[in-house]
């Protein structure tokens, strides 16, 4: 009998670092790229079979994995493919987890279809953005997520879960909360607008394109606004900007409630600082500004901490400055967090996944 497609694609002790966004991490013990489902499934059962622990990694722009790198099997979810159909004002996108999603943001905004163009520029895989609901200048990935196809590593059944089923929030839902690594997504199902409007809810786009003039704009006037802001903020990769060399975000925006954003107000006024910006959430909440909290408790642009530091361009991005490890990430991941608990109060929330002891 012939090898099957996962044993041809299983290797040892592979790096992981170069599989990273953040370029920082030990290597994996076994690797594996899962093209289908059925090599996907093999490596479940490998694993098990090895008693080796598991791990599911996409396009890698959310992690920090230890300098150890990972003791099992990580299983690179590979699976391509994309389904496109109209249904009255809807183009329903169906798309396997291994396509990478900027350049399915490209497709849908040139076919004029509505609710992706703010998501422009961000890094990684379809199979990714359900686990922490990604989004960006006012969209979200849940706002056109209709289904969630995908292997329950508990039953070892294949479900289909719609989008309320996978209770989703800000910056969450219940693959990064109760049922954390229990799902390996192979398919999403969106459903788009065809000819819709963009949505230009944020207030930094909507300064954008009033400063060139752009009243009535298009999804791709959105998509180029959205795709600059972010290249200011060196949160689109660029292999010449070492300041992209991140996970994105470091922490998540804090949210409060009104009565807390008021003590939260006065106590920053009593530091000097009255101009603490907060945004309106849709659930009556305020969000904060995570980047501004790190700047005013001391933790500059630029900040270097050994071979890591802040972005030149953006406090809320640890960059990788060439040879930096995991330990000295996490460092100042806490530096931050102690900082900003004394100055406000506030525990900053990491947003990306720790992988490895
Ligand atoms: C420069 C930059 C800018 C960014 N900007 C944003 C932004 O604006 N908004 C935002 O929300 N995020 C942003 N991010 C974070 C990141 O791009 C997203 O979280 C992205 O969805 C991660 O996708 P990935 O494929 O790289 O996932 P990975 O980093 O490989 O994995 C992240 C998590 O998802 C899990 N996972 C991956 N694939 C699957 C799968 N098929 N099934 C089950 N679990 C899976 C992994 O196990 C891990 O827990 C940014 C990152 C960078 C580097």
């Amino acid at each position: 009998m012939g090898k099957s497609q996962f044993d041809q694609s299983l290797k040892e002790n592979v790096p992981l670092a170069p599989m990273t966004t953040l370029g920082i991490g030990g290597p994996a013990r076994f690797f594996a790229d899962a093209e289908t489902v059925e090599t996907l499934v093999e490596g479940v059962e490998w694993a098990d079979g090895q008693r080796l622990p598991l791990f599911v990694l996409g396009g890698g722009s959310n992690l920090v994995i230890a300098d150890s790198g990972f003791p099992g099997l990580v299983v690179r979810v590979s699976i391509r493919g994309i389904e496109t159909r109209i249904e009255g004002d809807s183009a329903i996108v169906s798309t396997g987890a291994g396509e990478e999603w900027e350049p399915l943001v490209a497709r849908c905004v040139a076919e004029n279809w509505a609710g992706f163009e703010c998501l422009s520029g961000i890094p990684g895989r379809v199979g990714a953005t359900p686990i922490q609901n990604v989004g960006a200048y006012g969209q979200e990935t849940s706002g056109s997520l209709v289904l969630v196809e995908a292997l329950d590593l508990i039953t070892r059944e294949f479900v289909r879960l719609n989008a309320s089923e996978c209770e989703f929030g800000y910056r969450t839902s219940r693959f990064k909360t109760r049922d954390r690594d229990r799902f390996v997504i192979t398919r999403v199902t969106y459903r788009l607008t065809a000819g819709g409007k963009p949505v230009v809810r944020y207030p930094e786009l909507q300064h954008y394109l009033a400063d060139r003039g752009i009243r009535r704009a298009s999804l791709a006037d959105v998509r180029e606004a959205v795709l600059a802001i972010r290249r200011r903020k060196a949160m689109v990769i660029d292999p010449a900007d070492p300041d992209s060399r991140s996970v994105g975000s470091f922490f998540v925006n804090p949210t409060l409630t009104r009565e807390e954003f008021e003590e939260l107000k006065q106590r920053a006024d009593r530091l000097g600082e009255n101009e603490l910006p907060g945004f309106e959430t849709r659930d009556g909440r305020v969000k904060l500004s995570a980047a501004w909290l790190i700047e005013r408790a001391g933790i500059n642009r630029g900040h270097v901490h050994g071979n890591v530091g802040t972005s030149t361009k953006h406090a809320l991005a640890i960059i990788n400055r060439g040879s930096g490890t995991a330990r000295e990430v996490i460092q100042l991941k806490q530096l931050i967090q102690n900082r900003v608990l004394d100055a406000f109060g506030i525990v900053l929330t990491p947003e990306p996944v720790f992988v490895g002891e």
